[in-house]
C-alpha cells in the first residue's frame, strides 16, 4: 500500500505539523473568533472542528450539521484555513464533500465499525480527498489497520493515522491510555503512513497534555491534533481538555523537536551491542516464562 507524504496535502505553517480547532463547532461566532486567534498563532495548518458529534449518551451536545459546514466555508475564506471534519456515515462524507471540505476524519467510534468504514470508503471511490483515520476506541490493531486498508482500497492515497489513546476500565490518569506500542506496530505495518498524535482525546485535561504531546514529537510522529476554543470554559463538549489560542501558543512553545537520527558511526556501533545484550535477555526471558 502507497502513501503520499504528508506535506503533499498538510502545508507546514512553523514548528512541528498541528491541527487545531475546537472540539465542536457550535456557533457562528465561536467559530470565528477561534479561527481568528489560532490565524494569529501561525502555527496551525488544519482548522478542525466536528459538525456532527458521536456522544456516549444521549441529550448531550451533537453538533450543529450541515449548519456548521456552512461556518467552516468561511472560516476557509476570511482566514485561508484548509478545514477538517468528522465523517461517520456515507451522508456525512457526501455532505462534507459538497461543501468542500478539505480534510476528512473518520472518529475512534467508527473505526471500530467496517460496516460504517465502508460505507464512507464507497463514497470515497473516485475522490481525491485526504482521509485521517483514528484509532478504534479499543486497542485492537487489526482493526485500525483494517479501517486504513478499505479507505485506502477505494483509491485515497493522501492518508494518516491518528493516534487518540484506548479506552481502559479501571484507573488511570488518562482519557484514553496512550498504550504507544501500538502506534509504534501501526508504523512498522504501514512504513509510509503519516502518524499523527491527538493528545487532548488522550489526556482528557489541559495539564497532562504538553508531556504526551511532547513524547509523540519523541517518538518521531509526524504532527498533533490538539482542541482549542476561544473560551473552553463555555464549550459544549470536551471542556476540560480545550486550550484557548493563547494557551495552544505556550504549549507549542515549550515543544522541543528533536533530532531523531544518529550518523556518529561509533554511537551507532555502540547501539548495536546493546541490542544484542537486550536480544539475549529477551530469549532468557522467554525461555524462563
Ligand atoms: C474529536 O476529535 O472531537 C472526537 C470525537 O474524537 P475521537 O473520535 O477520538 O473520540
Ligand atoms: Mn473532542
Amino acid at each position: 500500500m502507497k502513501f503520499e507524504p504528508l506535506h503533499h496535502w498538510i502545508k507546514p505553517v512553523s514548528g512541528p505539523l498541528l491541527i487545531s480547532g475546537p472540539c465542536g463547532a457550535e456557533s457562528f461566532e465561536q467559530v470565528m473568533t477561534t479561527a481568528a486567534q489560532l490565524k494569529a498563532l501561525n502555527k496551525v495548518s488544519l482548522f478542525r472542528a466536528g459538525v456532527w458529534k458521536p456522544r456516549t449518551r444521549p441529550n448531550a451536545f451533537e453538533g450543529m450539521g450541515e449548519e456548521a459546514l456552512k461556518w467552516l466555508v468561511e472560516v476557509k475564506k476570511e482566514h485561508g484555513f484548509p478545514i477538517t471534519v468528522e465523517v461517520a456515515n456515507a451522508q456525512h462524507t457526501e455532505l462534507a464533500l459538497k461543501y468542500g471540505i478539505d480534510v476528512l476524519w473518520i472518529g475512534a467510534r467508527t473505526t471500530v465499525n467496517p460496516f460504517s468504514v465502508q460505507e464512507i470508503a464507497d463514497v470515497l471511490k473516485g475522490v481525491d480527498v485526504p482521509v485521517m483515520v483514528k484509532n478504534p476506541i479499543h486497542a485492537d490493531l487489526q482493526l485500525w489497520i483494517g479501517g486504513i486498508e478499505r479507505i485506502a482500497h477505494a483509491g485515497i492515497t493522501k492518508m494518516a493515522a491518528i493516534h487518540r489513546g484506548f479506552y481502559f476500565y479501571g484507573k488511570t490518569k488518562y482519557r484514553n491510555k496512550p498504550l504507544w506500542q501500538l502506534p509504534i506496530e501501526l508504523r512498522t505495518h504501514f512504513p509510509d503512513l503519516p502518524l499523527i498524535c491527538d493528545p487532548s482525546h488522550i489526556c482528557g485535561n489541559r495539564e497532562l497534555i504538553p508531556s504526551v504531546a511532547q513524547k509523540a514529537l519523541d517518538l518521531g510522529m509526524d504532527g498533533l491534533m490538539i482542541e482549542s476554543h476561544c473560551d473552553p470554559s463555555k464549550a459544549l463538549s470536551d471542556a476540560k481538555q480545550q486550550f484557548t489560542p493563547a494557551q495552544l501558543r505556550e504549549v507549542m512553545n515549550g515543544l522541543v523537536v528533536r533530532h531523531t537520527s544518529c550518523e556518529d558511526e561509533k554511537l551507532q556501533n555502540k547501539l548495536g551491542d546493546l541490542r544484542k545484550i537486550i536480544d539475549e535477555i529477551d530469549d532468557e526471558l522467554m525461555n524462563t516464562l
